[in-house]
């Protein structure tokens, strides 16, 4: 005879254990960000010293890839245990290249950054850059953003790939930005995403985005993630043209900008990242992010 009584768990909701709490913070990074040479004005100075928190505290680097797999309920929630997610966004030199700043002297980019950390601590590190698709949109921002030296090509994603080093992932076509004379946007309207509210608009700023990465980059990349320009969305984007068009965008997530850890019930569409210079400005306040 059965027993009446239920189970007082399911056994088995997928593939992998759902019941493990994930918690994991994603912290963002703008390599464009050099006002000085300290850790409040310098992403560099901040990402240097923070991967040394981070590792003082015990915790793994992941890939952001991994972060979602497991959202997605596609990898074991033990892969993302104790871990925390890097992520780079709009894809200049300052990611890829040490560089001469023109006040502020010499950079370490972002990827000797890395490399110098894991050479000193042993410790594995990855990073996903989102860039900014369009070559002539960077081609403007080089000069209405930084100082009109080229620092903006992007020779270096293939070879960031091929080195495993740091992920390419999509920032959208043209950023919507503000400074370009002509972007993907049916109104001229500029300087937010929360305004690319239409099919026609959203699929050259994602799908056309995504579908450049993957034949620029091929063999070995295709693009999964996308970030939203300025971390805003929309409920078009995140309730509409992002779920409905997976066949033709082939996204597995999107993330926006908000000051929470991804957990497991976290919005698929809009999934949260912390901003360096925004939500923590001191190495204590990285502290409590992370102990939180
Ligand atoms: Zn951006």
């Amino acid at each position: 005879m059965q027993s009446a009584v239920p189970a007082p768990f399911p056994l088995c909701l997928g593939t992998f254990d759902p019941f493990i709490p994930m918690r994991v913070p994603v912290l963002t990074y703008h390599s464009n960000n050099i006002h000085g040479n300290d850790y409040a004005n310098n992403n560099h100075v901040a990402l240097a010293e923070d991967l040394r928190i981070i590792h003082r505290k015990g915790r793994r680097i992941i890939p952001l890839t991994k972060v979602v797999d497991v959202l997605l309920g596609d990898a074991p929630s033990t892969d993302v245990q104790n871990a925390v997610a890097l992520s780079f966004d709009d894809g200049s030199w300052f990611d890829w290249y040490d560089i001469d700043h023109p006040t502020c002297g010499p950079q370490r980019g972002f990827a000797g950054i890395l490399r110098d950390f894991t050479a000193e601590t042993g410790a594995s590190v990855h990073a996903t850059s989102f860039v900014i698709v369009s070559l002539h949109a960077r081609e403007i921002l080089d000069t209405t953003c930084l100082v009109g030296r080229g620092w903006w090509t992007d020779e270096w994603w293939t070879q960031a790939e091929h080195e495993g080093l740091i992920a390419i992932e999509n920032h959208s076509w043209d950023h919507n930005h503000a400074t370009l004379p002509v972007t993907a946007q049916r109104d001229g309207i500029k300087g937010t995403f929360r305004v690319i509210d239409t099919y026609a608009d959203a699929d050259t700023q994602i799908r056309h985005a995504s579908d450049w990465l993957n034949t620029r980059l091929t063999p070995h990349h295709t693009t999964t993630l996308f970030a939203y320009p300025y971390g805003e969305s929309n409920d078009y984007l995140v309730r509409d043209y992002l779920p409905n068009f997976i066949h033709e965008h082939h996204l597995h997530a999107a993330f926006g900008v908000e000051a929470t850890p991804v957990v497991s019930n976290s919005p698929r569409w809009r999934l949260p990242r912390y901003v360096c210079g925004q939500h923590w400005k001191s190495p204590g306040e990285l502290e409590r992010i992370l102990d939180s």
